[in-house]
C-alpha cells in the first residue's frame, strides 16, 4: 500500500482528474480543488478504453451489488470496502401512480443498502479509494446518512473514523452512527458550520474526508443509481426521473450516468431523460433560483424536518440547476407538512417507508404531476434514498394504534363495526 504522501493510483479507465470550470487535467491525488481557478475536480475517464471491454453480458456476470459496474467507477476491480452496497429494487408503483393521475410510475427504493441510504454508494468507493491512497481515517461533515455509511463502512474497513454532525440531529441517525464504534462528533451549529470546520480540519490533517479531499471519487458512486435503473428496465433509460437535491451532486451524478451508459455503448439511443430536483421549503436555495429563473443560488439558513437535505450552501447548486433546466425537468419545494403527507403516501400505497427526504421527493412528484410538468405518458423512476427507522419523529404523532383495548371481544366489536366477516 502506497504512503499518503506520494498516493497516485493508476487505473487504466482512469485519465485523471478535471476541472470542472476551466478542463485542467491532473494526476489521481486526494485532492479536490483545481489549483488554477478553484473550480471542483471530477474524474475523466478514458471511455474509448472502456467501451472496449465493458458489455451487458459483463456487467450482468458481475457481483450483485454496484461493484458490476466497476468498469465506469474508480476503483481498481478488486474493492476493498464492500458491505454489499447496490443493486437495490426498482418497484413499480401502480397504486401510487394511479393516486397521482400518472401512468407508469417506478419507485428505486435505496432505502435497501447496508445503512439504509443510498450514501452507501458514495462511501463504498470513497473509502475504497482511500485504502488505496493509504489512508488510515476516515471522517466526513454530515446531515446524518453519511455519517452512517462512513462510521460502519470504516468499521468494516478497519479504519478509525471521525464524523461531523450537526448536533440537532434525529437521535435514530445519531445511535446507528455511534453504535460502530468511531468518534462522533456533534457540532453545535447547522451542516454548513460543520463542512466549513471540516474544510479547515482537512487542511490539517491527513485524513479521507470522504466529501471534501475524497469527493472527486465519493460523487462518482452516485452514477450507480442510473446504471442500475436502465440495467433494471432492460437497458432503456426512463422519460423522468424525480431526485432529491442537498448538495445539487445526486441529481447531477444520476444524469451524467446516463450519459454515461451511452458513451460506453450500453444503450441503444442517446438518453433524453429529463430531471426534476425536489427540496424542502424550510431548505430550498436551488429550488428557489429555479422558480425565480435566476441564475444566482442565494444561501439560506435551513429550517426543515428533513435534515437530510439541510444544505443551505449547495456545493453543486448550479450543476443541479443546469441539469434540470437542459433537461427539461423542474424543480419544486415543499412543506414539511407535505413532507409528512409523502411519507404517509407512499407507505400507504406501496409498503415503502421512507425518510424525510423521500417525503420531500414522493410530495415533489404529487406537486410536478398536478402542475403537468410531470405527464401520465411518461415513464417516470423516483428515487427514495433514505428509510424512514431514521427520521421516525417525523410520522411518531400520527401514527399509532387504530385502537387500544382490553382484551375481551365485546371491547374489539365497541371499537370496530365490522360488516364483512
Ligand atoms: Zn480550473
Amino acid at each position: 500500500m502506497s504512503a499518503v504522501s506520494d498516493a497516485t493510483v493508476v487505473e487504466p479507465n482512469v485519465l485523471g482528474l478535471r476541472c470542472r470550470e476551466c478542463g485542467r487535467e491532473f494526476e489521481v491525488a486526494p485532492i479536490y480543488t483545481c489549483e488554477w481557478c478553484f473550480g471542483p475536480l471530477e474524474v475523466a475517464y478514458d471511455y474509448e478504453a472502456i467501451s472496449r471491454v465493458t458489455s451487458r453480458e459483463r456487467i450482468a456476470a458481475g457481483p450483485a451489488s454496484l461493484w458490476r459496474y466497476a468498469d465506469l467507477l474508480p476503483v481498481g476491480s478488486n474493492p476493498s470496502v464492500d458491505l454489499g452496497t447496490g443493486l437495490t429494487p426498482l418497484v413499480r408503483a401502480d397504486r401510487l401512480a394511479a393516486e397521482l393521475g400518472l401512468g407508469e410510475v417506478w419507485i428505486k427504493n435505496d432505502t435497501r443498502n447496508p445503512t439504509n441510504s443510498f450514501k452507501d454508494r458514495v462511501v463504498t468507493i470513497a473509502l475504497s479509494k482511500a485504502l488505496e491512497f493509504g489512508f488510515k481515517v476516515a471522517a466526513c461533515a454530515s446531515t446524518g446518512n453519511l455519517a452512517n455509511s462512513v462510521a460502519a463502512h470504516a468499521a468494516h474497513a478497519g479504519l478509525r473514523s471521525y464524523v461531523f454532525i450537526p448536533s440537532n440531529l434525529e437521535q435514530g441517525k445519531v445511535v446507528t452512527t455511534s453504535v460502530y464504534g468511531g468518534n462522533v462528533v456533534a457540532i453545535e451549529g447547522n451542516y454548513d458550520d460543520v463542512n466549513r470546520l471540516c474544510a479547515e480540519l482537512a487542511g490539517i490533517y491527513e485524513w479521507a474526508f470522504v466529501n471534501v479531499n475524497m469527493r472527486p471519487f465519493y460523487a462518482e458512486g452516485s452514477k450507480t443509481l442510473a446504471f442500475e435503473t436502465a440495467e433494471q428496465l432492460g437497458w432503456q433509460v426512463p422519460d423522468h426521473v424525480v431526485v432529491p437535491a442537498a448538495s445539487g451532486s445526486l441529481l447531477t451524478k444520476i444524469q451524467k450516468g446516463f450519459q454515461e451508459l451511452h458513451r460506453v455503448g450500453l444503450l441503444d439511443e442517446e438518453p433524453n431523460v429529463r430531471v426534476s430536483g425536489a427540496q424542502a421549503l424550510g431548505c430550498s436555495p436551488i429550488a428557489t433560483a429555479y422558480i425565480e429563473e435566476s441564475d444566482t443560488i442565494r444561501p439560506v439558513k435551513p429550517d426543515t424536518i428533513a435534515k437530510s437535505l439541510a444544505i443551505g450552501n449547495p456545493a453543486d447548486g448550479y450543476f443541479a440547476l443546469d441539469a434540470v433546466r437542459k433537461s427539461g425537468g423542474g424543480f419544486a419545494a415543499v412543506t414539511d407538512g407535505e413532507i409528512v403527507d409523502g411519507m404517509e403516501l407512499l407507505a400507504r400505497t406501496e409498503g415503502i417507508f421512507a425518510e424525510t427526504a423521500g417525503g420531500v421527493t414522493i410530495a415533489t412528484l404529487q406537486k410536478l404531476a398536478s402542475d403537468g410538468v410531470i405527464r401520465a405518458d411518461e415513464r417516470v423512476v423516483v428515487y427514495i434514498t433514505g428509510h424512514g427507522l431514521k427520521t421516525i419523529e417525523a410520522v411518531a404523532q400520527t401514527s399509532g394504534p387504530t385502537a387500544t383495548i382490553p382484551p375481551s371481544l365485546d371491547a374489539f366489536h365497541a371499537a370496530f363495526d365490522i360488516e364483512d366477516h
